[in-house]
């Protein structure tokens, strides 16, 4: 492993990948103890290099969000810990009419990174004018972990940009596999307020 962990470092940078990190200070719910290595992904970009690096090197990974759902022991996790941090959001296109006003949005297309929460985007889609996305998940959340398990912004989806052995690539939402997919970011269709 030692030099897998060359080649981890090497790929992901000194610094930024930790050996024995306490999960608990990355996870809601405050739980996990150490991980064997521990990376924090700040972007789609990090998050795909960090899992292209894992799949090369063949160093078995966790991917935690916000951690409101994972229950990690306090002995820790061994291999790689991702924590997916990413940020983005991005407003697509959009439907609406223009007015004496300017343009009156009717619709929206937004683009979220899977690390977004659900917090963040709501506070967006507020500030643009768009409808709130009222599904069952926290808004502590990352729309990565909700989307397999919430109905209501999975209705609202359009895209899902997925990552699978190597390889990024689109999917409709009926297709999403929490067997297979990590979820890189997500299109949503979102109405006016
Ligand atoms: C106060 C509170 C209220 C809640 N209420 C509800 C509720 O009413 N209904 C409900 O269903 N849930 C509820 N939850 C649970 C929580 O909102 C969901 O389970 C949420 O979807 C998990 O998101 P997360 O980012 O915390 O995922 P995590 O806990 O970090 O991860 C959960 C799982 O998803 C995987 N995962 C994370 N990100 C990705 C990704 N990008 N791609 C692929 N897999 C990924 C992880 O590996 C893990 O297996 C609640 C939680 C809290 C704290």
């Amino acid at each position: 492993m030692d030099n897998k962990l060359d080649l981890l470092k090497a790929a992901l940078g000194e610094v930024r990948v930790k050996e024995g990190e306490l999960i608990k200070y990355h996870t809601y719910s405050k739980l996990g103890g150490p991980a064997q290595y521990f990376y924090i992904a700040t972007s789609q970009k990090e998050l795909l290099l960090s899992l292209n690096t894992c799949y090369e090197l063949k160093i078995p990974y966790f991917l935690i969000g916000s951690g409101t759902k994972v229950m990690i022991s306090e002995k820790g996790l061994q291999n790689v810990v991702i924590k997916n941090r990413s940020t983005q959001i991005k407003l697509g296109a959009i439907k609406g009419k223009v007015g004496k006003d300017g343009l009156g949005i009717e619709e929206a297309q937004i683009e979220a990174d899977s690390g977004v929460l659900l917090g963040r985007l709501n506070e967006y889609l507020r500030g643009q004018k768009l409808k709130e996305i009222e599904g069952f998940s926290s808004v502590h959340s990352t729309i990565g972990g909700a989307l397999f398990l919430d109905p209501v912004l999975l209705d609202l989806t359009e895209i899902i940009k997925v990552w699978q052995d190597g390889e990024a690539f689109e999917i409709k939402p009926f297709e999403l596999q929490k067997s297979k997919h990590v979820i890189i970011s997500a299109i949503l269709r979102v109405k006016a307020a």
